[in-house]
């Protein structure tokens, strides 16, 4: 016990450390282990008294020993401690309705991937019709419309998911709700706009009421984005890979970004049409070049939105177990009564 202790403090340095017989118990200073008090052998020999799936196999590895292997596949006990459990996991408050967040999360991200896409089938549509062809079908305007609502319902998830939550951030989430007005206004508005005109992309004259339509459409969106972003990351914290950095995204705010890219590009577009010269016409291009690079980095954003809402929403339905939860031992009612509580 001593000679743990003295590896444990570092006092003696590395190389004395390593010099131990059999595998040091040590874990790591930075492991979740390290939170509790465990350099006691005492403490190393618990088993699991909650269940806990392998990391490799999924087999449940409730009862055995903390430093034994997965009698399954062979994967230490350890590894699937140090990769499922949550550290902070009791630090969280609940989340109200994980179900219901969970999937109204997963339809605001699917719904807008969906629009976006719709949206691109119909420019594709335009660029393969060619110039002065016939305007897209009506079907994919339908379905990026109800994409659109589909996505409004869904941000309801971000208004007060958790319990507790600060007055600001619901407020914020209303706000990004509201936002959807703004998208739907832009949208529709684009589509009156095309009415009767040549394709947006490959006529010659510009259509401005489009383009003034369309910055209303974007300014939704950042509308959107920036209202329930500080609820979203609420929820990404919730869930341990996302946290911990083994998957590091900053979705949303790269969207903003792209989405600010995409409006100046409008601008540039209206900039060049009252600038009559090479200069202006090269101005135009780049304006498509912008709104086109912003379309598909949007566009990339929301499906890593889809994926990380799918993450999410399954570690709200069934949340990382903290460490107490696994080893048991005072804590455990608590633990059980927050996992009930299902957050
Ligand atoms: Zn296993």
């Amino acid at each position: 016990m001593d000679d743990s202790r003295s590896i444990d403090s570092g006092e003696n340095g590395p190389l004395r450390a390593n010099a131990g017989a059999g595998p040091s118990p040590h874990l790591g200073s930075r492991g979740p282990l390290s939170d509790l008090p465990f350099e006691t052998e005492e403490r190393l020999g618990l088993s699991l008294s909650g269940s806990l799936p392998c990391v490799t196999c999924r087999y449940d590895l409730k009862g055995i020993s903390i430093r034994g292997v997965c009698p399954e596949c062979g994967t230490m006990v350890r590894a699937t401690i140090l990769y499922r459990v949550d550290p902070r996991a009791e630090v969280f408050r609940a989340v109200m309705q994980p179900r219901l967040v969970s999937v109204l999360m997963r339809l605001w991200a699917a719904g807008a991937l969906v629009a976006a896409l719709a949206i691109w089938i119909m420019r594709i549509e335009e660029v393969a019709a060619g110039p002065g062809g016939a305007q897209s079908g009506a079907v994919w305007t339908r379905v990026a419309f109800w994409g659109l609502v589909a996505s409004a319902l869904g941000s309801l998830a971000f208004v007060r998911p958790i319990h507790g939550m600060a007055k600001g951030k619901t407020l914020a989430a209303i706000g990004g709700v509201l936002g959807y007005a703004l998208v739907l206004m832009g949208y529709v508005g684009v589509l009156r706009a095309e009415v009767g005109r040549a394709a947006p992309y490959s006529a010659s004259t510009l259509n401005t009421d489009r383009i003034l339509m369309r910055l209303l459409m974007l300014a939704g969106v950042l509308v959107v984005l920036m209202g329930v972003r500080p609820t979203a990351r609420e929820l990404v914290k919730r869930c341990l890979a996302l946290r911990t950095g083994r998957v590091d995204r900053q979705t949303i705010l790269a969207m903003i970004t792209v989405t600010l890219v995409g409006m100046a590009g409008d601008g540039l577009r209206v900039v060049a049409a009252n600038w009559q010269t090479a200069t202006g016409d090269l101005l135009g291009q780049l304006g498509v070049v912008l709104i086109a690079m912003s379309g598909l980095l949007l566009t990339l954003g929301l499906a890593s939105a889809v994926v990380d809402s799918w993450r999410i929403g399954a570690a709200l339905v069934m949340p990382s177990p903290s460490l107490r939860e696994v080893l048991g031992g005072s804590g455990s009612d608590d633990a059980a009564e927050r996992r009930r509580n299902g957050g």
